[in-house]
């Protein structure tokens, strides 16, 4: 399939490079560039929970999207360049940086669990934590000596990773607000390119953030997220769906 792209430059897919859980890439004729491909495809707890959401990766584009184009418009350099289609966003190729950055505002998931703080406390000032992105090991905490220890960054590195996650919370959190949305946590992912600069890599969507919606105090209700295919609460795809449709409210205002 050919997609144009930055009106007159057309790239196509070649081989594939990687499947992940909810996306593939392709790579291009173009070495610096990739093709990013979202699917259906839902899993959680490390893959053991597998699952389909409607059109979810037609949803995820779109919402990555946005996002992406508003952290860049902000000065956040990111991977994105152009998406053409409904389920495939051209992106500058990257070295993943093995590293989940979580950010969180309120307590909820994996910090409660290991942490016993109720659900919905708020943090302030936010956390950023550092997870292994390592499926075999099951994506375990990490610490600032243990990054180094492992060689996965510097501590410039660790030190940009931590403002730019800040920066990028600040800027989202304002943004979800307008869509009277609460971002609770979310995680992000970061790639060096060929000049070792980093970008914000992956997406950023109802499966990478914990959202809930402000119209309603309910727990299960409120959900807008990936919460709702791990703990079974059903309509996922609507959620999902919901999510985008605020979005596309505020982005139609300007
Ligand atoms: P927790 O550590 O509470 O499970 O997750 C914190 C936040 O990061 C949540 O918004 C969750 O969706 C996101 N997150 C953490 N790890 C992953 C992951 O491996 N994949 C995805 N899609 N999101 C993750």
């Amino acid at each position: 399939m050919k997609l144009f792209f930055g009106g007159d430059r057309m790239v196509e897919r070649q081989a594939k490079l990687y499947e992940g859980k909810a996306k593939i890439l392709y790579a291009t004729a173009d070495p610096n560039i990739v093709i990013s491909y979202f699917k259906d495809d839902a899993t959680a707890f490390n893959a053991q929970k597998r699952g389909q959401i409607a059109d979810k990766g037609v949803v995820n584009c779109k919402v990555a999207t946005h996002l992406l184009q508003l952290l860049a418009a902000q000065g956040v350099k990111t991977h994105w360049l152009e998406t053409p289609s409904d389920r495939e966003m051209v992106v500058r190729a990257v070295n993943i940086i093995p590293l989940e950055v979580v950010v969180r505002n309120l307590a909820a998931g994996s910090l409660c669990k290991q942490t016993g703080l109720p659900l919905g406390t708020v943090l302030t000032p936010p956390l950023v934590e550092f997870y292994y992105k390592n499926d075999d090991l099951g994506d375990p905490l990490l610490t600032r000596d243990r990054i180094r220890a492992m060689n996965l960054a510097d501590e410039a590195q660790i030190d940009e990773l931590t403002r730019l996650a800040g920066k990028i919370n600040t800027l989202l959190q304002t943004f979800f607000q307008r869509c009277q949305i609460t971002l609770v946590d979310f995680k992000l992912e970061f790639g060096l390119d060929s000049a070792g600069q980093i970008l914000l890599a992956d997406e950023i969507s109802p499966d990478t953030c914990r959202l809930w919606d402000q119209a309603t105090s309910d727990q299960a209700e409120r959900v807008l997220d990936k919460d709702r295919f791990r703990q079974d609460l059903g309509n996922v795809a609507e959620a999902y769906q919901e999510v985008l449709n605020r979005i596309l409210a505020q982005v139609n205002l300007k």
